[in-house]
Protein backbone atom coordinates (compact mmCIF):
# COMPACT_ATOMS: atom_id res chain seq x y z
CA UNK A 1 0.00 0.00 0.00
CA UNK A 2 1.21 3.47 -1.06
CA UNK A 3 1.55 6.66 1.71
CA UNK A 4 -0.76 8.55 -1.32
CA UNK A 5 -3.38 5.85 -1.16
CA UNK A 6 -4.11 6.27 2.08
CA UNK A 7 -7.08 8.61 2.77
CA UNK A 8 -6.28 11.40 5.29
CA UNK A 9 -9.17 11.49 7.58
CA UNK A 10 -9.56 14.46 10.17
CA UNK A 11 -10.72 14.51 13.71
CA UNK A 12 -12.36 17.79 15.56
CA UNK A 13 -10.39 19.04 17.89
CA UNK A 14 -10.95 21.54 20.96
CA UNK A 15 -8.13 23.88 21.98
CA UNK A 16 -7.99 23.50 25.39
CA UNK A 17 -7.18 27.47 25.71
CA UNK A 18 -9.39 29.60 23.61
CA UNK A 19 -12.01 26.55 22.40
CA UNK A 20 -11.31 27.23 19.18
CA UNK A 21 -12.91 23.79 17.65
CA UNK A 22 -10.94 22.80 14.32
CA UNK A 23 -9.92 19.97 12.27
CA UNK A 24 -6.84 17.57 12.83
CA UNK A 25 -5.43 14.86 11.15
CA UNK A 26 -3.85 11.86 13.17
CA UNK A 27 0.10 12.68 13.58
CA UNK A 28 2.24 10.14 12.35
CA UNK A 29 2.53 9.08 15.59
CA UNK A 30 -0.95 8.14 15.88
CA UNK A 31 -0.81 6.67 12.76
CA UNK A 32 2.39 4.14 14.02
CA UNK A 33 -0.08 3.40 17.05
CA UNK A 34 1.16 5.72 19.42
CA UNK A 35 -1.13 8.47 20.83
CA UNK A 36 0.08 11.47 20.85
CA UNK A 37 0.06 14.27 18.63
CA UNK A 38 1.33 17.69 18.56
CA UNK A 39 -0.37 20.86 16.56
CA UNK A 40 -0.72 24.34 16.76
CA UNK A 41 -4.18 25.94 17.40
CA UNK A 42 -5.14 28.16 13.89
CA UNK A 43 -6.65 30.85 16.59
CA UNK A 44 -4.67 31.42 18.85
CA UNK A 45 -1.20 30.02 17.53
CA UNK A 46 -0.22 27.97 21.35
CA UNK A 47 1.25 24.55 20.76
CA UNK A 48 -1.30 21.30 21.50
CA UNK A 49 -0.59 17.85 22.71
CA UNK A 50 -3.14 15.99 20.92
CA UNK A 51 -4.40 12.51 22.38
CA UNK A 52 -7.26 10.59 20.24
CA UNK A 53 -10.18 9.40 22.10
CA UNK A 54 -12.23 7.46 19.19
CA UNK A 55 -14.19 10.57 18.03
CA UNK A 56 -12.27 13.34 19.08
CA UNK A 57 -8.86 14.67 19.60
CA UNK A 58 -8.27 15.79 23.02
CA UNK A 59 -5.87 19.07 23.66
CA UNK A 60 -3.33 19.99 26.63
CA UNK A 61 -0.92 22.68 26.09
CA UNK A 62 1.94 21.66 24.79
CA UNK A 63 4.31 23.49 27.48
CA UNK A 64 5.68 21.03 30.03
CA UNK A 65 5.90 18.32 27.25
CA UNK A 66 9.49 19.45 26.10
CA UNK A 67 11.19 15.98 27.58
CA UNK A 68 8.07 14.08 26.43
CA UNK A 69 8.59 15.30 22.75
CA UNK A 70 11.98 14.57 22.87
CA UNK A 71 11.58 11.07 23.66
CA UNK A 72 8.98 10.86 20.55
CA UNK A 73 12.03 12.22 18.39
CA UNK A 74 14.00 9.18 19.27
CA UNK A 75 11.34 7.21 18.80
CA UNK A 76 10.50 8.45 15.28
CA UNK A 77 14.29 8.40 14.57
CA UNK A 78 14.41 4.65 15.43
CA UNK A 79 11.03 4.21 13.28
CA UNK A 80 12.90 5.62 10.45
CA UNK A 81 15.93 3.45 10.80
CA UNK A 82 14.19 0.51 10.92
CA UNK A 83 11.78 1.43 7.78
CA UNK A 84 14.65 2.10 5.97
CA UNK A 85 16.50 -1.34 6.71
CA UNK A 86 13.08 -3.36 6.03
ZN1 LIG B 1 -6.48 28.22 20.80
Amino acid sequence: MKLEDVKRQVYPAECCECETVFYAEKSLFQEMGLDIGRTECPSCKIYLLMTFDGERMQTKKWSGYIEESKKLEGLAERATKRRKTR
